[in-house]
């Protein structure tokens, strides 16, 4: 048995940006790194769309690509060119994967993502 504290504590600590959105990606939770590397703060982005993070430069082919692989209950791993608050963009390698309910919808989506710019 893992008590939510010891999931809690390790996911704000974890050194990537977390976030858990519903099946609209409309943001529920993001931990500390997320904060930290998109320097929002969780308040300003809890019930907005993931999108708050599109500089708009990506090619809307890698989303569709995103969404029919991710609604189709399967992991996707890319990368995505973000904005922080402050408008400047950084190369964000993603994973996104589906959490599903007891009866196999799903329920909410997993979104992880490094900043990988220094390494391009
Ligand atoms: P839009 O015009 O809204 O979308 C572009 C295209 O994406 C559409 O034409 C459509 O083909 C597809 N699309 C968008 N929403 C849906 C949907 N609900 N169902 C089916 N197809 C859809 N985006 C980022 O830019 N950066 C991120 O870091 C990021 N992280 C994400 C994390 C998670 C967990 C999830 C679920 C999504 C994430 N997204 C991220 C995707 C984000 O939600 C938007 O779809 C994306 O940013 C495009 O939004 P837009 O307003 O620029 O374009």
């Amino acid at each position: 048995f893992l008590p939510p504290k010891l999931f809690l504590e390790t996911v704000e600590q974890a050194p990537v940006a977390i976030s858990i959105t519903d099946s609209t990606a409309r943001i529920l939770y993001v931990n500390s790194a997320f904060e930290r590397l998109s320097g929002y703060l969780r308040d300003e982005v809890i019930g907005q769309n993931e999108s708050v993070l599109s500089s708009k430069s990506t090619p809307i082919s890698v989303y569709q690509d995103l969404w029919e692989t991710i609604k189709d209950k399967r992991v996707w791993h890319g990368t995505l060119v973000n904005h922080r608050k402050s408008r400047e963009e950084y190369l964000a390698e993603l994973i996104i994967s589906p959490v599903f309910s007891a009866n196999g919808q799903i329920a909410y989506y997993l979104g992880m993502h490094r900043d990988i710019t220094e390494m391009h």
